[in-house]
């Protein structure tokens, strides 16, 4: 599965976005069409094709050495192998649509998760049944987002269990759906796999309205993700990463106040790659890059992590200079070994596929600004190579 694509071969520092792009207004009434009855899923479809293709050839002309299909296709970022929209259609086997919130956000909004009511458990979509379709589109490498075994793993009544299907029985087979839902992608042809691991820091909120968030679940995540992730080579980890954020939703977050400094060093035990770490909206940066130089692992059974800071904030419609990319990870190597370093945008622009973008005022708009984002993180990359003489 080792394959030839090179992170630096274009801009001498890696740098690789998240996953998601705002869904044109278009598309997002035509998912609620769709749930309303009103259009075809083959309907439905054709909107989905025509807002890929546009997010594959407008992330081409970024420059960007790797791109994504903006996870057009799909509900969302966690819920991708359940339901087919966020409105319920579609939703697999097993599952009932009154499970536990995921998240809780800080303008009160919150998203919720389906609930496990027998077993077996499997993915009703993977995320290379995606990319299949998508990677058609391109000549340039793609890469592929999957959602990890430990947001699934919320589906489980926190409390009970779930009638002749014991929790044991229950991580098994999601251990072996996720491990699929990776091999998959890269069969499909994916360069890069990373992993969404957001509920990582969401695990240390203790949100007394969100039960999960109180039960000190970090450690037995990171179990979850590394009894996935050690079933691959080395040669395989190192495409493989894991992406950590305090949430991205309609412009809202869910655990931002949870300092970094209980976070990363739990999160550097996963035997991944590399991580894509949201970094733009931190106020104190350096404290979080010195945390990072300090955990990073040289050695994670076999391989070296490599750190992808976020340089750019699809919260804000700011557009970041590629100035200000340069100077972030100019000042990111005072602490990161500099062939540890990479660069991405703090999360996906939108990883639910229903995202009004408040702060743009509109999809559409988020949508234009998030192509030149990623455009200067590609150039303001490429200078900090420069720089930094790795090019
Ligand atoms: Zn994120």
């Amino acid at each position: 599965m080792a394959n030839s694509y090179d992170p630096r071969t274009s801009t001498g520092i890696p740098t690789e976005q998240v996953g998601s792009l705002p869904r044109p207004m278009k598309l997002q009434e035509a998912y609620a069409a769709y749930d309303a009855g009103k259009i075809s899923f083959a309907q439905l479809e054709a909107e989905q094709e025509a807002a890929v293709r546009d997010s594959i050839s407008r992330l081409e002309a970024t420059g960007s050495p790797v791109i994504s299909d903006g996870e057009q296709r799909i509900s969302s970022f966690a819920t991708y192998p359940l339901v087919d929209t966020l409105g319920g259609s579609g939703l697999g086997g097993n599952l009932a649509p009154d499970g536990q919130y995921f998240a809780i956000f800080a303008d009160g909004h919150h998203r919720q998760l389906p609930r496990l009511t027998g077993g077996p458990f499997r993915y009703r979509t993977y995320a290379g049944d995606m990319l299949k379709k998508s990677i058609k589109m391109t000549i340039r490498p793609m890469k592929q987002a999957v959602i990890a075994p430990s947001m699934i793993s919320l589906i489980y009544p926190l409390d009970e269990e779930v009638p002749g299907y014991p929790r044991r029985r229950f991580e098994e087979d999601l251990c072996n759906e996720c491990e699929k839902d990776i091999r998959l992608a890269f069969a499909a042809g994916a360069v890069r796999v990373s992993i969404d691991f957001t509920e990582g820091r969401l695990a240390l909120r203790e949100d007394p309205r969100n039960p999960w968030t109180g039960r000190n679940m970090l450690p037995y995540f990171v179990e979850l993700v590394n009894r996935v992730v050690d079933r691959f080579t080395p040669g395989e980890r190192r495409n493989i990463g894991v992406h950590t954020c305090p949430g991205g939703d309609r412009d809202s977050v869910h655990s931002a106040d949870v300092p970094y400094h209980s976070l990363l060093p739990s999160l550097f035990r996963i035997n991944a790659g590399y991580f894509l770490i949201q970094l733009a909206s931190e106020r104190d940066k350096e404290s979080v890059y010195r945390e990072i130089g300090n955990n990073l692992r040289e050695d994670a059974n076999g391989i070296p992590q490599m750190a992808y800071i976020g340089v750019i904030n699809p919260l804000n419609p700011r557009v970041e200079s590629a100035g200000e990319v340069r100077d972030a990870l100019i000042k990111a190597a005072r602490y990161i070994a500099k062939e540890q370093l990479g660069s991405t945008d703090d999360c996906g622009f939108s990883p639910f596929s229903i995202d009004e973008k408040p702060n743009y005022g509109s999809p559409d708009f988020a949508r234009e600004i998030a192509f030149q984002k990623i455009s200067n993180r590609v150039k303001g990359t490429r200078l900090a190579a420069e720089q930094l003489g790795l090019v």
